[in-house]
C-alpha cells in the first residue's frame, strides 16, 4: 500500500484518515491549526449535532441533485452511528437530531483522535499546504517543506468560518489542479436588512412562518424561532433558506422574506381576531391592543408600519388601517440585500464541480489518485448534523475508494 496523504484534520479528513488506515495505507494528515478538529468542537453550540434520523434527498443541496444521494447511500445514518458507538459514542435523540450522550463536541473530536493513534496515522499541525503537483507521485509543497504521496485527499473544507481553519485554500489547490469551482456562497447564514426597524426589533424572538420570495415568486418557506437583530434577521428557519437568498442575491435578483406571525390561523380569522379586540376595549389605545399577542416591540413596530399611531384609542380606528396591520401580522414584507459574511456562515455553498468527481469513490474524474471530501464539494446540507453527515460519509468512501 502507499503513502496517502490528508490535507486537512476536519470531520471529513479525520474520518478518511480512519478509514485509509483500517484499509492499511500509510497515511498522514497536514493540518495548518495548531489542533485538529477545531471546527468539530464549535459544532451545534459546542454539543455537536453530528447526524440526523430523518435523511431525505431536501435535506442536501448541490448544482446536481442527484450526486449526494449517490454518495450518501454508502455510508448512511446508521452505519454512522454504529462508526461512533464502535468508538464509544452513546447516542441522544431530540426529535430526530443526534448528539453524543455527554453533549460535548470534545467527545467525538477525542474519539476519532485515540483511534488514529491506534492506526498510527501520523498528524503534522501547523503545515499549511500551499501547492500540490501531480508528477509520478504528488509533489505536495508546504510552509514547512515538501511531501510526497501516492494518493492524495483534499478535505480542507470550504471557507465558511475561516477562524475555524477553512479558510478557502483549499479551492485554489483543486483550481491548480484543473477542478472547476462552482461560486462558493454564505450558507446557513443570517440575512441582512437596511429596514430601518431592525434597531427596534433586535433581540425579538418569536415563532414564524417565513416565506422566501425570489422574483416575486414563491421559492421555498420554512417555520421555526426567528430572531430579530440590529442588521435583519437569524434564526433556524432564515438559516435553513440562507442558501437560495445568497444564491439569488448574487446572480442580482430581488430577494424578499414574507413573514407569517401567526400561521395558524389564516387572514380571516386574523382579521376577525383583531376587530374583536378592538371592538371589546374601546378604552384601550392600539399599543395595549397588541399587550398578550406580540412582543411589546414587534406591536410597536407593526402598527407603525401599518401607519397606525401607538396611542390611538381602538374605537378611533380606520379599517384601512387595520386591514394595513393584519397585512403586516400575515405577509410582513422585508426585502433582503446580503447574506451575512463567510465568517458568520456555518458552512459554505458552492465548491468542487460534482461533474468531476466520482461518487463511488470520490475520486477526482481528471487527476488519478486524487479525491475529495467533505465541504469542498458543491454539496451543503440543511441545519440538523446534515453537513457532518456529508463530512463522515465522504470520509468514508474516500477512505475505502483508495483501495
Ligand atoms: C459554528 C458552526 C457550527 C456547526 N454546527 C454543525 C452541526 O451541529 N452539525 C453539522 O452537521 N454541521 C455543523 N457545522 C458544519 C460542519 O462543521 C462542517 O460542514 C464540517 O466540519 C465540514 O467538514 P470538512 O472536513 O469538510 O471541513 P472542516 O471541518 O472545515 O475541516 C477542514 C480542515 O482543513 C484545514 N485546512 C484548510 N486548508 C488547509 C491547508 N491549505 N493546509 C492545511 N490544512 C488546511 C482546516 O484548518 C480544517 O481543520 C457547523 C459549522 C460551524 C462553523
Amino acid at each position: 500500500m502507499g503513502e496517502v496523504i490528508i490535507v486537512g484534520g476536519g470531520a471529513s479528513g479525520l474520518m478518511a484518515g480512519i478509514i485509509a488506515a483500517r484499509q492499511k495505507h500509510k497515511v498522514t494528515i497536514l493540518e495548518h491549526k495548531d489542533k485538529i478538529g477545531k471546527k468539530i468542537l464549535a459544532t451545534g453550540n459546542g454539543k455537536c449535532n453530528y447526524t440526523n434520523l430523518m435523511q431525505t434527498p431536501e435535506c442536501y443541496r448541490s448544482s446536481d441533485s442527484t450526486f449526494p444521494g449517490k454518495v450518501l447511500a454508502q455510508f448512511d445514518v446508521t452505519k454512522t452511528l454504529d462508526f461512533f458507538s464502535d468508538l464509544g459514542i452513546y447516542p441522544k435523540e431530540k426529535r430526530g437530531y443526534i448528539y453524543p450522550n455527554s453533549e460535548q463536541a470534545a467527545s467525538i473530536v477525542e474519539v476519532l483522535k485515540m483511534e488514529l493513534e491506534r492506526l498510527n496515522v501520523k498528524i503534522q499541525c501547523n503545515i499549511h499546504v500551499e501547492r500540490i503537483v501531480k508528477k509520478e507521485s504528488f509533489l505536495i509543497i508546504t510552509n514547512k517543506g515538501q511531501f510526497r504521496a501516492d494518493k492524495i485527499i483534499l478535505a480542507t473544507g470550504g471557507c465558511a468560518s475561516a477562524q475555524l481553519g477553512s479558510d478557502g485554500s483549499g479551492y485554489e489547490l483543486a483550481k491548480e489542479l484543473g477542478h472547476r469551482i462552482i461560486k462558493p456562497l454564505p450558507a446557513l447564514v443570517q440575512l441582512k436588512s437596511s429596514e430601518k426597524y431592525f434597531k427596534t426589533l433586535a433581540g425579538v424572538r418569536i415563532e414564524a412562518l417565513v416565506k422566501l420570495f425570489i422574483n416575486q415568486k414563491l421559492m421555498t418557506e420554512e417555520y421555526g424561532e426567528l430572531l430579530m437583530a440590529n442588521y435583519g434577521v437569524s434564526g433556524i428557519p432564515i438559516f435553513q433558506i440562507s442558501r437560495f437568498a445568497a444564491k439569488a442575491l448574487s446572480e442580482n435578483n430581488k430577494v424578499i422574506l414574507k413573514i407569517d406571525f401567526l400561521p395558524s390561523l389564516n387572514w380571516t380569522e386574523v382579521s376577525n381576531l383583531i376587530n374583536n379586540r378592538i371592538k371589546n376595549n374601546p378604552v384601550k389605545n392600539m399599543e395595549e391592543l397588541l399587550i398578550g399577542l406580540f412582543n411589546h416591540k414587534l406591536a410597536y413596530v407593526m402598527l407603525k408600519e401599518a401607519g397606525i399611531p401607538a396611542y390611538l384609542p381602538c374605537k378611533d380606528a380606520n379599517q384601512n388601517k387595520v386591514t394595513n396591520l393584519v397585512n403586516q401580522i400575515k405577509e410582513w414584507s422585508i426585502p433582503i440585500n446580503e447574506p451575512n459574511s463567510f465568517d458568520q456562515a456555518q458552512v459554505s455553498a458552492g465548491g468542487i464541480d460534482t461533474r468531476e468527481i466520482r461518487p463511488d469513490t470520490m475520486e477526482s474524474k481528471l487527476i488519478k489518485g486524487l479525491y475529495f471530501t467533505g465541504e469542498i464539494i458543491d454539496v451543503d446540507g440543511t441545519c440538523g448534523g446534515y453537513n457532518l453527515q456529508w463530512a463522515w460519509t465522504t470520509g468514508f468512501v474516500a477512505g475505502m475508494g483508495l483501495s
